[in-house]
């Protein structure tokens, strides 16, 4: 009797050290990265992983609080049981760590999408009471387990059906005082039972992970931050350099062209001394708005410096970007301006200078200086007009 005890003891202290272990093993692991994708990857490995939590498919969702919904962010797990088999057997073989599968992740986390991953990321729900368990694990910060018996006969949740699975656990991902999301598991493939403890340990991993991705988010929005123009939210000019460069260099890679329009407003000094900074300012929020709403999503558009606006135009040629200048152009003189009668013409306008890589300029810098020399060449020839770069225009300019 006394032995069993003993034995029952030992198996208990193992158990707890191995646990203490991963603990250990997964808190520096999610220490590796900031970047919320890694750190969803990283997190969602831990929990599928054989060394980490064990679980057959792992899914994740995060709160949006704009929108008060929650959305699918990554799902991990084989789609069939053969592809379960094989991939459990390859790691078996491999001896594969939780800490190689991990450090794998910064590949991994921009791999092909998977049928779940997928199917998760399309799930969108509104964060209230009757839109289901997933909604209800958020809203009370609890973990549900939902049996076999519950799924067919009491839970009417279209989550159930969506993920085809009769067995599954939901816990919040708790950060400091608010639940940004949640994670769920199942064991679809080996038909394993979750047991308390499997819920214990989730759950004491969850609040560890929550964190991981609250840290993430204040970086991620540290760095968005100290890219963007706080006037008028558009991309700085450092980040505006930076792009610009990138886009040279893969256009030189794929062999394609990329343009740069550059923008100042026609007499805006005028506008500001007669009704002061403040209205002045009001104006270059309005054409920030009016440039990123004529622009393509891939267009990047940056404020170059006080009232000068540049525009990247990847894969664009000369004669599509001059179309797209025009537009712009045309769209401000179309847009009413508090103020504009004091101006000439009685019209807020702005002077456009487009220039184009290869053809006019094989690097960044050279590149923005043809763009400017034709926007001086604009403003020379009578404000309010596009002018595309030609050879010697700089010289011109210079003189
Ligand atoms: P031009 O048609 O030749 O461009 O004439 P302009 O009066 O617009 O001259 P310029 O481009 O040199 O104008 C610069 C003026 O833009 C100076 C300043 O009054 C204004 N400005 C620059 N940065 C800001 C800003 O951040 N806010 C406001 N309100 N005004 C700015
Ligand atoms: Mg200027
Ligand atoms: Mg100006």
């Amino acid at each position: 009797m006394e032995n069993k005890k003993l034995q029952q003891l030992q198996k208990h202290l193992e158990r707890a050290r191995a646990e203490l272990w991963m603990f250990y093993e997964i808190s520096n692991l999610m220490r590796i990265t900031l970047k919320l994708n890694e750190v969803l990857y990283i997190i969602l490995t831990c929990v599928t992983s054989h060394e980490g939590l064990g679980f057959n498919r792992a899914m994740l969702f995060l709160v949006n609080e704009r929108k008060r919904t929650l959305e699918g962010k990554m799902g991990i797990g084989p789609d069939t049981a053969e592809e379960a088999d094989k991939i459990w057997k390859k790691i078996e073989a491999e001896k594969t760590t939780l800490g190689d599968l991990v450090r794998a992740s910064k590949h991994l986390a921009k791999r092909k999408s998977g049928r779940l991953d997928k199917l998760v990321k399309s799930i969108k729900i509104p964060l209230k009471e009757s839109a289901g368990i997933l909604a209800l694990t958020v809203l009370e910060s609890m973990t549900f387990e939902i049996t076999t018996d519950e799924v067919s006969k009491k839970v009417k949740d279209p989550i159930c059906s969506l993920l085809k699975t009769e067995h599954f656990v939901t816990v919040p991902l708790r950060a400091k005082e608010k639940t940004i999301g949640l994670i769920l598991v199942d064991n679809l493939f080996t038909k394993e039972p979750i047991t308390k403890d499997d819920i214990r340990i989730l759950t004491m991993f969850a609040n560890q992970a929550g964190l991981a991705i609250e840290n993430s988010h204040l970086y991620e929005k540290t760095v968005s931050l100290s890219h963007s123009d706080s006037l008028t939210n558009l991309i700085n000019h450092g980040r505006f350099q930076y792009l610009l460069s990138k886009e040279i260099k893969r256009a030189s890679r794929i062999k394609k062209p990329v343009s740069l329009i550059m923008i100042d407003i026609d007499n805006f000094k005028k506008l500001n001394d007669t009704f002061g900074h403040p209205a002045g300012d009001e104006v270059l929020v309005t054409l920030s708005k009016l440039f990123k709403k004529t622009c393509r999503s891939a267009d990047i558009v940056a404020r170059y410096g006080g009232e000068e606006f540049a525009i990247v135009l990847p894969d664009t040629h000369k004669e599509s970007a001059w179309g797209l200048a025009e537009r712009l152009r045309q769209a401000v003189e179309d847009t009413f301006f508090s103020g504009e009668k004091i101006l000439p013409h009685k019209k807020l306008t702005i002077s456009l200078g487009l220039a184009s890589y290869p053809y006019d300029a094989k690097n960044k810098d050279k590149l923005i200086l043809k763009a400017d020399a034709a926007l001086y060449q604009a403003k020379a020839a009578g404000k309010n007009r596009t002018h595309l770069y030609s050879q010697g225009m700089e010289q011109k300019t210079a003189g």
